[in-house]
């Protein structure tokens, strides 16, 4: 598209599939460029809705709603990965989407996503696709447990897999995970988990944040502490890694990639087409934020550099650690991010704090 070359004016309206935590701190990153975003989300009063000019309330599949969405915005782009095909597809013919529908497609599918990461050139766990027990007795004979077993689809924060050791009943372990199409995956042993904030401009300009290193409990994400322990080589590769990738799927936007860390070198585990929890900390470390870098590359604007000045401890307040507010407001140096949600959950992110620290 021609016009898609050119700098979206400000007073545009964004589209953003999903009104979670990510499109509201997207929208606040949008109008501080005088920009305006619309959101579309099933679930009534999202967290987008507070800080967002416009919400559209509706399904996925409800078609005139769409067309109503996609002739209000001049861009559109999501905040989580798992958009119904159909629905993207719908949209994609109407407006731009960035990134691109393929970027989505790959990640919707964990046996797509480590087959394109392979093709790259790139180093994953190995991986074999399992339709059913008889698939995953014989994919265990190649790939010896420990192993992990996860659905290629609509997994997320550890959710839709199950850890085989040797000896585990193929039959127990797909029940596990409901019987769905799946991937094995060779355990890695690695030593940390960090991963790579990356965007990509429309003018096909790379810029990466500095590797942050994550700690998860229970699946979910409970802290990014950077600077990572990385080597310089590690370092300059990770960066590589997201730039190879963003230029495969000529990427528009921000990728999150998360590596595991070995002794042979980096492992990489997935992609997530969006701003990602992980790049949380750019906002208290960098000039430009993961935020903004995304609203500024899919508007078409220069990407602005990914240079960190401060050391920073990125911790996600998840269900009842909100009852710790009162402490986290008066910790120096830390500032706090709250979501909205009215509602306290086990699992569920309400907010998170960014602790800097002077750079060593
Ligand atoms: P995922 O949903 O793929 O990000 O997996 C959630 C977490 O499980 C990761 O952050 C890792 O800690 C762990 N994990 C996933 N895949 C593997 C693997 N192949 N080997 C070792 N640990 C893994």
């Amino acid at each position: 598209m021609t016009e898609a070359r050119v700098m979206l004016p400000p007073g545009s309206v964004i589209g953003i599939l999903g009104g979670g935590q990510l499109a509201r701190m997207l929208s606040v990153a949008a109008s501080r460029l005088g920009y305006r975003t619309h959101v579309f989300d099933p679930a009534p009063a999202p967290p987008a809705g507070d800080v967002c000019f416009r919400v559209t309330t509706a399904e996925w599949d409800d078609l005139s709603a769409l067309e109503r969405f996609a002739g209000s915005v001049a861009v559109i782009t999501f905040e989580f990965e798992n958009i119904p095909p159909d629905t993207l597809a719908f949209l994609a013919a109407r407006d731009a989407v960035r990134p691109c529908v393929r970027a989505l497609q790959v990640s919707q599918d964990r046996l797509d996503e480590k087959a394109f990461l392979r093709d790259l050139g790139l180093v994953t766990a190995p991986f074999l696709p399992v339709n059913g027990p008889s698939d995953l007795a014989e994919a265990l004979n190649g790939i010896k447990a420990p192993a992990i077993l996860k659905t290629r689809r609509l997994g997320y924060d550890g959710k839709g897999q199950v850890r085989l050791a040797e000896g585990d009943d193929p039959r127990a372990a797909c029940a596990a995970i409901g019987n769905a199409p799946a991937i094995l995956e060779g355990f890695v042993d690695f030593s940390h988990e960090v991963s790579v904030i990356a965007a990509r401009g429309l003018d096909g300009a790379v810029a990466a944040f500095d590797p942050g290193q994550n700690l998860h409990e229970g699946g979910i994400l409970r802290q990014t502490t950077v600077p990572a322990q990385l080597s310089a080589p590690q370092r300059s590769d990770a960066v590589l890694i997201a730039a190879r990738i963003l230029n495969a799927l000529d990427y528009v936007g921000v990728l999150g990639v998360e590596l595991f860390v070995t002794p042979q070198g980096l492992v990489v585990n997935e992609i997530a087409p969006r701003v990602h929890n992980s790049g949380h900390w750019t906002q208290a470390g960098c000039a430009v934020d993961q935020f903004e870098q995304h609203i500024r590359a899919i508007a078409g604007l220069p990407l602005g550099d990914g240079n960190r000045h401060v050391d920073v401890e990125m911790e996600n307040l998840i269900g009842g650690d909100i009852a710790r507010l009162p402490e986290v407001l008066g910790e120096r140096g830390t500032s706090v991010h709250l979501y909205g949600k009215a509602e306290v959950r086990p699992g569920r992110k309400m907010g998170h704090v960014n602790r800097i620290r002077p750079a060593r």
